[in-house]
């Protein structure tokens, strides 16, 4: 088998390994660019590989920089199988309905307001593209092996959010493990990984290589940030991932006002998308912690706004309050709208869950933002909570390889910023002694070849 490795490498988003043992071809993955203008770009480029000549998709979770850019192999000729288990299958159809929407949107608004440097601006695809992608959807289940033309594929856990695994590739000659994003192993919602089936080949996610989640009871630093800030008078901004972030928020709120750790405010879940992934936890119980009682609490903890109507009373309310919105990535959707209202007083608090990149310049400290072409004085309190991460840390991504039963003939890193990346690399060679490099952008790997004969484009 070879891998090539289109996008997540060097950088976080656009997941996309192409897997080949010379008849079948497989895509491990189908994501998205996001975060920063020059990723995103990449979205626009031709399909890496030719869509028509694809057997199968096969994804590890449903996340958008794993998944959505399946509406684009579809439209230019994708007909083949879409691997995923039954939690994946539901949140893709909402994250791809809701990305095509975003796109459009965007594009419109793009065009209305003139602040696109094209002449006109279109979205990559359209909620009709999107669509089109649910029928190809064909569920699996974790620790069942099925195969695809003579290359075995099989499932584990993964934590991460709700119906995440890793994913084994294997022929009679050789195999190759793909981690997926893992998850934390003390996530309060989403049951830790599972430890790593052997493989002669690990390509594995490095997000938070260089660093372990600080040791805090992310319960309390979440309620002594909206606290302060409802004791000002505030209104707490939190920008959430719809998937996983949203739902850990909504748990952990109604605990700090259980326990009395924060007072007691208004919580607003302002993200359609992210309430009905809420209400998702409701049928697929196999797959997280929380019991039947817990899950319905969580979901009665907040007021879901499913209209745009509904979302902008909030800008008129005065009252302090917490509104949990998206996209966690900043790059859409109606965060930008509060946004927009809140960070020029220094009252309210721009909550930050975790890393994302076009965040970075306001937690660097940036004194104006620019939002749908305009700029902003940043004047609120803009706090980070990167215990919200449904990452691993550095420690337990380190453990979570080390489990592996023998000893891998190597490991690539992607899914990485490069300090981070390569920091994990240090350590995996030094604390397992295993042959471990960075993947590179385009790269093809020859799985029958020593490590270190890799080909590059
Ligand atoms: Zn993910």
């Amino acid at each position: 088998m070879q891998i090539t490795f289109f996008g997540a490498a060097g950088t976080v988003t656009g997941s996309k390994h192409f897997v080949t043992d010379g008849t079948t071809r497989l895509l491990v993955d189908c994501g998205l660019y996001q975060g920063l203008k020059t990723l995103r770009l990449r979205n626009w480029r031709p399909p890496p590989v030719d869509p028509s000549s694809l057997d199968a998709i096969v994804l590890t979770h449903a996340h958008i920089d794993h998944s959505g850019y399946l509406p684009v192999m579809v439209r230019e000729g994708f007909r083949g199988p879409i691997y995923v288990t039954e939690p994946t299958r539901d949140l893709v159809q909402i994250l791809l309905e809701d990305s095509a929407h975003l796109q459009e949107e965007e594009a419109r608004n793009a065009n209305r307001e003139g602040y696109s440097h094209h002449d006109l601006a279109a979205p990559l695809y359209t909620v009709a593209d999107a669509k089109r992608v649910f029928d190809q959807l064909v569920t699996i289940e974790f620790r069942k092996p099925y195969s695809v033309d003579g290359i075995g594929i099989e499932h584990t856990p993964a934590g991460h959010i709700l119906g995440a695994g890793s994913v084994r590739l294997s022929t009679d000659r050789t195999s190759i493990l793909f981690s997926g994003d893992l998850g934390p192993p003390d996530d309060p919602i989403i049951r830790p990984p599972e430890p790593p089936p052997a493989a002669d080949w690990v390509v594995m996610e490095s997000t938070y290589g260089d660093r372990d989640h600080p040791p805090i009871d992310p319960i309390e630093q979440l309620a002594q940030v909206v606290d302060r800030t409802l004791a000002r008078g505030g209104k707490v901004l939190i920008s959430a991932f719809a998937v996983g972030r949203a739902q850990r928020i909504l748990y952990s709120l109604g605990q700090a006002f259980a326990r009395g750790l924060a007072r007691e405010a208004p919580v607003y879940l302002d993200s359609p998308m992210a309430s009905d992934v809420t209400e998702l936890y409701l049928h697929h119980h196999d797959f997280h912690k929380l019991s039947e009682e817990d899950t319905r609490a969580m979901c009665r903890s907040a007021t879901f706004l499913r209209s745009r109507e509904d979302s902008q009373t909030l800008n008129g309310k005065r009252e302090p309050c917490v509104i949990i919105s998206a996209s966690g990535m900043l790059s859409g959707g109606r965060i930008l709208h509060h946004m927009k209202h809140l960070i020029r007083y220094p009252e309210h608090t721009i909550l930050l869950p975790g890393f994302q990149a076009p965040g970075a310049s306001l937690l660097a400290g940036a004194k104006s933002v620019k939002i749908h072409g305009q700029r902003f004085s940043v004047k609120a309190e803009i706090a980070l909570l990167s215990t919200y991460s449904a990452h691993a840390g550095q420690s337990a991504l380190l453990e979570w390889i080390g489990q592996i039963p023998e000893p891998p003939r190597g490991v690539f890193l992607v899914h990485g910023e490069p300090a981070a990346a390569d920091c994990l690399r240090l350590e995996i060679a030094d604390r397992h002694g295993f042959p471990v490099r960075v993947a590179e952008d385009r790269e093809t790997v020859d799985c029958l070849a020593p490590f270190g004969n890799e080909v590059r484009d």
